[in-house]
């Protein structure tokens, strides 16, 4: 466990980190939400979530798009963060193939088969009841993924416990379309995981952002 981060530390951290993801992923660029199309069109689309292009990041593999480049140059730690998030995204995505994709977007993405209304019946059009918010077990394990690493970084940089009820207000928001409204499990789930990392049982995908900060701790006092 580390104190404190010092800001050249998180900054270098930060560094390290980009290094590793590319090491990990090739292709792999941070890109800005400002001069793609795609993000130009989707706040449009996505009524849930008006600020989906202003604030939030978003993984498009091998890409991370954040709102604009310099991205968060006075937040160093919530930028460290955010990014060890991702590369967890992105490491899963690697493994899992489009597999990623179809959980991250079910059960909504099955509202596209109402397409076959043109082709064969009416009935069909029933597929677009799945357009309503209902939970998506593949998004929420997914981003708990994410949101376990996210939690263990602001621990080891900071040496305090982080607040795990506003981690569990995405999964039950629109930000990502209602995900998973049962918070009581998920905060249980939480509070084991934090509970094993202080013990240093450490899942494997949040070893190497752990051995990145382990280098870089205290490096620049010595
Ligand atoms: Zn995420």
């Amino acid at each position: 466990m580390h104190p404190a981060f010092s800001r050249d530390e998180l900054e270098n951290s930060y560094d390290s980190l980009l290094e590793q993801i590319s090491e990990d992923i090739s292709r792999f660029e941070v890109k800005s939400k400002r001069d793609s199309l795609l993000f130009k069109v989707l706040p449009y689309i996505t009524f849930y979530n008006k600020e989906i292009s202003t604030r939030y990041i978003t993984t498009l593999y091998p890409y991370v798009y954040v709102p604009s480049i310099p991205w968060n140059p006075d937040l160093p730690l919530s930028r460290l963060a955010i990014m060890a998030h991702e590369y967890v995204h992105l490491l899963d995505r690697k493994k899992l193939g489009p597999i990623f994709n179809f959980l991250y977007l079910s059960p909504q993405i099955l509202s596209l088969l109402a397409i076959n209304a043109t082709f064969f019946s009416n009935w069909f059009l029933l597929f677009l009841l799945f357009l309503l918010p209902i939970p998506s077990p593949g998004r929420a394990w997914l981003e708990y993924r994410g949101y376990r690493m996210t939690l263990a970084v602001w621990f080891w940089t900071t040496g305090r416990m982080p607040d795990v009820d506003f981690v569990l207000k995405h999964f039950s928001g629109s930000g990502y379309y209602w995900m998973w409204p049962f918070e009581g499990m998920l905060r249980k789930r939480f509070e084991r995981d934090m509970a094993r990392i202080r013990l240093g049982i450490i899942p494997e995908e949040l070893l190497k952002v752990k051995r990145i900060l382990d280098k870089e701790y205290g490096k620049l006092n010595t």
